[in-house]
């Protein structure tokens, strides 16, 4: 159960004054973590922490202020000049004085009353907003901050800046990030205290107050003493989190999968090549670990191509030699068709009986499907979460493949099947993650790497070209097409703010038809299943020869002989998914290249990620530019500006934090494993407010 003293920071935000309905919504664009579906909570907002600030504090006098600046103005009010009737086209002025000089306070369309009320005649006032001056004469229009002299301690002379999206105002967010600060109750404090004298680290509800009210700029800097704090308390939540996870998953009895080698040998002998050096490694360290009467529990790392893939279904092989059933889980449910269309054929020829079960596998094949899977009439399933949410039941799952893709955040998964019959696991991921980043989404797990390319592969030639060359690059890809290439085509997302209007998917679609004609196709996440697995079809089959896509759906998906891959407004991805994109082709025997379309002028950010993209292919080398170059520059979308998986934590600013987090983890849980103590105890407070419940489920006493 949760402790009751967290009940405020757990009610909906609509429990906010100014918060409806309508508002929510917008707010939860600009949290930093993907809520899954539940409603946004006000302790949500407590980590929407400031991009930057606005520095009020500069009093100038009048006078003295420099026309553009920001500043902070004590006013004696004078009169109020307001519009001639019917003419709303003239401003509403204000006149006031201070020691120094007159000005003028402009507002457009403005409601008398409400001025009359904010700025009496005669009235001592305290203003800010930016200075400006009209034919010499000091103005200033539409103030960003209005109060009596009475009230000047509202005015936040050091204001922290929030990311915004359209429609929600700067002053409703914090307003309702205010009030949610006020809400955090004094809390028993989890950390040990030599170490938060150490790091000059205040209280954690001193911490949130200190970085929504700054009282100078420094305070709300990711470097500061009070984001690290919080960084700390997330990294700590997450360590202590997986460690729990990861004990759970080890007090779950193992047993030991031996097998005779009979059906990985046929597996071996029906493959079409032979497998990599580090594929053959990899394969080995697993089936080591399955032959372990101790549960497995392994990260199987590689790039993009490198044939994960194949290694898993070699060692789900060996689980099913060993008397089992094996289940392969893939992010999306493209990729789960995927995936099976990588393994059907070759289980096949090895005598082994695949299934699929996604959202989408409905009625009596379902009810088949699900049947099969009971007794044991299916060695292999692959398919999405659906697989483990819902009341499937497995004859003997023995082993648990997670392809995981680029994501981050296994706890859930980890702790679903921690629930069942303590099958091994393997994670899978596609993105070469650097090493502190294993640590903060995986803990302290076992992993395996994939370094090699498949031999055969060929390496791709990137270039970037800036957009006015479009038509150039069109022209090219129409050759490439007459000879008979695949061409891919990425579109970001459009995102529904007016500054970043992007092309749609849908509008290239629209303007490359005519030159491509029924050789064009799309696809995007808007589409249904079936809609979408046609377009894969189409494109894989060569149907259509270019494919319009946005980046929700294709990733990971495989088209061996394509040999082009087009992204549009480069700029605006982080290197990762750059890496990502890219490694869809190159993956036959052909030369493959990539474009990389950009719209000037570029920022430094963008540049230094461009040319990173044309110097090297290595995933880890890109890996840790990304994690260096991250946060220097905004991302695609406001949710990805930060390291992934983390609301507070910076990984280019706080990795120094992090080892540190996981010893503590460690000897916290090596002193008080089920955190019954006094320091458990805050901890626990901890673990749910950085949403690590389920790790506290896990706990016997929880
Ligand atoms: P990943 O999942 O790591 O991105 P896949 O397992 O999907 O990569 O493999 C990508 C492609 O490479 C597949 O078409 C697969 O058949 C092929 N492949 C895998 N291993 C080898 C190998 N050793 N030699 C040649 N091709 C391979
Ligand atoms: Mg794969």
């Amino acid at each position: 159960m949760r402790p009751a003293l967290l009940d405020p920071l757990f009610s909906p935000i609509t429990t906010l004054a100014g918060v409806g309905a309508k508002m929510a919504a917008l707010i939860e664009r600009v949290l930093p973590l993907d809520l899954g579906g539940r409603e946004t909570r006000v302790g949500d907002l407590l980590f929407v922490l400031p991009n930057s600030v606005i520095d009020r504090r500069s009093r100038p006098g009048i006078a003295n202020a420099i026309d553009g600046q920001i500043v902070t103005l004590d006013l004696t009010i004078d009169r109020h000049q307001p519009p001639p009737r019917g003419n709303r086209s003239v401003p509403y002025r204000v006149y006031a004085h201070d020691d120094t000089d007159d000005i003028a306070l402009t507002f457009f369309h403005a409601h008398a009353a409400y001025l009359e009320k904010q700025l009496p005649e005669g009235e001592q006032v305290v203003v800010s907003g930016r200075m400006e001056r009209f034919n010499g004469r000091p103005s200033m229009v539409h103030p960003d901050h209005i109060a009596l002299a009475s009230e000047a301690e509202s005015l936040p002379l050091v204001e922290p800046v929030y990311p915004l999206t359209a429609g929600l105002s700067a002053k409703v967010l914090r307003r309702a990030i205010g009030q949610a600060v006020e809400r955090v109750p004094t809390l028993p404090e989890w950390l040990d205290a030599a170490f938060m004298r150490k790091h000059s680290f205040a209280s954690f509800d001193a911490a949130l107050a200190r970085l929504h009210n700054p009282e100078n700029p420094l305070d709300a800097s990711p470097e500061n003493p009070a984001w690290r704090r919080l960084a700390y308390d997330e990294f700590l939540a997450g360590q202590v989190s997986l460690a729990l996870v990861r004990a759970k998953v080890r007090r779950l009895s193992g047993r030991p999968l031996a097998g005779d080698g009979r059906i990985v040998e046929k597996l071996r002998a029906a493959l079409p090549y032979s497998l990599t050096g580090s594929q053959e490694a990899a394969l080995a360290e697993i089936l080591a670990d399955l032959a372990e009467p101790d549960r497995m529990l392994r990260l199987l790392q590689g790039d993009v191509g490198s044939g994960k893939t194949v290694v898993a279904l070699m060692a789900m092989a060996r689980a099913v030699e060993a008397g089992g059933q094996a289940a392969l889980m893939a992010p999306t449910e493209i990729l789960a068709r995927q995936h099976l269309a990588t393994i059907a054929p070759l289980a096949a020829r090895a005598g082994l009986r695949t299934a699929i079960l996604t959202g989408r596998e409905k009625g009596r094949e379902r009810g088949e499907t699900l049947s099969r899977l009971a007794d044991g009439s299916i060695d292999i399933v692959v398919g999405t979460h659906a697989l483990f949410q819902e009341a499937v039941t497995f004859r003997n799952l023995v082993f648990a493949v997670v392809d995981e893709q680029h994501r981050f955040g296994v706890h859930q998964r980890l702790a679903i099947t921690a629930k069942g019959d303590a099958p091994d696991m393997l994670v899978m991921t596609a993105t070469p993650i650097p090493r502190t980043l294993v640590l903060t989404a995986f803990g302290d797990m076992d992993t395996s790497k994939l370094t090699e390319k498949p031999a055969g592969r060929q390496p791709i030639r990137t270039v970037t070209l800036p957009m006015e060359r479009l038509s150039e690059l069109v022209g090219r890809i129409r050759d490439a097409v007459a000879e008979g290439q695949k061409i891919y085509w990425i579109c970001p997302l459009v995102e529904e703010s007016e500054e970043v209007k992007l092309m749609s998917a849908e509008e290239r679609f629209a303007a490359l038809q005519p030159v491509f004609g029924d050789q064009l196709g799309i696809v995007h996440g808007r589409m249904k299943g079936a809609e979408k697995d046609e377009a894969m079809r189409a494109f894989k089959d060569g149907e259509t020869r270019v494919l319009i896509a946005t980046t929700v759906i294709e990733v990971g998906v495989d088209v061996p002989d394509a040999t082009i891959m087009v992204i549009e407004h480069a700029e605006r991805f982080g290197l990762a998914q750059l890496h990502q994109l890219r490694g869809r082709v190159g993956r036959g025997s052909k030369p493959s290249s990539c474009v990389l379309l950009y719209k000037d002028p570029l920022g430094e950010t963008a540049k230094r990620r461009l040319s990173v993209m044309r110097e090297t292919e290595d995933g880890f080398v890109i890996a840790e530019e990304d994690l260096k170059l991250r946060g220097e520059g905004e991302l695609l979308g406001t949710r990805q500006s930060g390291t992934p998986g983390f609301q507070v934590a910076r990984i280019e600013f706080h990795s120094d934090l992090l080892e540190a987090a996981r010893d503590d983890a460690r000897l916290i849980l090596s002193r008080d494993p089920e955190l019954q103590s006094e320091r458990g105890e805050a901890i626990r407070l901890l673990l749910y407010l950085f949403g690590r419940d389920e790790a506290v489920r896990l706990l016997r006493a929880g």
